[in-house]
């Protein structure tokens, strides 16, 4: 007998567990609020191509690999090395073209093992000294969109720095034409293994048999009726910029003092920007209690010091503030397992990136999509068909 199963939201998550659903074999049918896919891992569409959320993906992780057995990663791009010489360091209010010795110490030590219990800045100021343990807690800004890593499990953030600074340097994998292409690859594999996929279809109740909830976790907790489903995530103020290309701008700009980044999107991608012009988007974390509009001009301060004569430049920019949508943060003491289940039970899964699965931002999505999955078709004797 076929199996129907019903996945409510859109984004990587929902696409990954229809896709992993109906190529196990089930009648698969999707609903996505929004008139297109992809939730948080939509583009603009041009003629900048801005990544809304999702901007890279490591291709050391197991999530990466999935998408890219099936061809949906390709074409894409790694970091140009040519452009690597230009990256920038914010250490102590001045720019510097090389990394720090504070920040170097840090990644040095990377072998080293964190304890889930303490927080990372008591751990890292005793492993590595305070200005390591600062410079560290900056440059992982990028990942955690946290002001202040250091009141984060150490084990997470350190789990973080390794990554991001794997001895198969640099992982960093961009997907060509922005992740809107990959959303794009995903629906059409989907739609071809005979998923049906309804968008402008808002779910207000549960739907009866089987089912994937596949949306943001706050979202999750209205549908469910279940207030415990919450998690700690971020607060980031957003800047993306098209502008004039005029001189040379780096490729990066890493803020080991506040936690910014900047980033160059259209040097491994050209196709990101209109020709003679480049594609650049900022991120700044907020401070506790911080409005908005200050986060945002500590972000154009940063602006201001790493791409010179920008505002001149500008041919097209957007702001926006990210509150409790870049992916979850776990505190000393709690790691992946003790986010909200992907199992609630009676053949109700849990799909997102705030719930109990392993990876890095984007990847938990992926990783919680395929377990909600895998334990729905493994379950297919037991589970009652829709
Ligand atoms: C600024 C920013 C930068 C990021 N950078 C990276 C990065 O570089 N690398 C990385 O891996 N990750 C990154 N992330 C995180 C990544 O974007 C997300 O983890 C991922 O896109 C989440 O996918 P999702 O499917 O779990 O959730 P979403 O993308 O939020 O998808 C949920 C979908 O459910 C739909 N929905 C909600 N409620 C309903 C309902 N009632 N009925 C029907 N549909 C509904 C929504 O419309 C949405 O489309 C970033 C995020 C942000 C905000």
């Amino acid at each position: 007998m076929t199996l129907s199963i019903t996945v409510v939201g859109g984004g990587l998550a929902g696409l990954t567990a229809a896709i992993a659903c109906a190529e196990g074999g089930a009648r698969v049918t999707l609903h996505e609020a929004h008139h297109t896919l992809g939730g948080r891992a939509r583009s603009t569409t041009g003629p900048y191509v801005a990544n809304d959320g999702t901007h890279v993906f490591y291709s050391d992780g197991e999530r990466y690999r999935w998408l890219d057995r099936r061809g949906l990663t390709r074409p894409s791009a790694g970091i140009p090395l040519r452009k690597l010489a230009t990256a920038r360091f914010r250490h102590r209010g001045a720019l510097t073209g090389r990394p720090p010795r504070a920040l170097v110490r840090g990644i040095m030590g990377r072998g080293r093992t964190a304890p889930v219990e303490q927080d990372f800045g008591t751990w890292a100021t005793r492993e590595f000294g305070e200005e390591a343990m600062r410079a560290v807690s900056g440059l992982m800004g990028v990942v955690t969109y946290e002001a202040d890593p250091g009141r984060l499990s150490a084990a997470f953030v350190w789990e973080r720095l390794r990554r991001v600074t794997a001895p198969r340097y640099p992982a960093v994998r961009y997907v060509i034409g922005g992740w809107g292409a990959l959303v794009d690859r995903m629906a059409a594999r989907a739609r071809e293994l005979g998923v049906r996929v309804e968008t402008g279809a808002r779910v207000d109740r549960l739907p009866e048999g089987p089912v994937i909830v596949a949306t943001s976790l706050d979202a999750a907790r209205g549908l469910l009726g279940d207030d415990g489903l919450r998690w700690e995530s971020g607060r980031a103020a957003l800047l993306d910029l098209g502008l004039r290309a005029e001189g040379r701008d780096p490729f990066l700009v890493s803020d080991l003092d506040e936690g910014g980044f900047a980033e160059q999107y259209s040097a491994p991608d050209p196709s990101l920007a209109p020709a003679g012009h480049r594609l650049f988007q900022l991120q700044m974390p907020a401070r506790r209690e911080e409005p908005g509009r200050d986060t945002l001009a500590r972000l154009e301060a940063l602006a201001d010091l790493g791409l010179p004569g920008w505002r001149e430049r500008v041919t097209w920019r957007r702001d926006a503030i990210a509150h409790h949508r870049t992916g979850a943060l776990d505190l000393p003491g709690r790691t992946w397992r003790d986010r909200p289940a992907v199992d609630r039970g009676e053949g109700v899964w849990l799909a997102g990136d705030m719930v109990a699965a392993p990876g890095l931002l984007g990847e938990v999505s992926i990783a919680s999509a395929l377990t909600a999955a895998h334990a729905f078709l493994g379950r297919r004797s037991t589970v009652r068909a829709a």
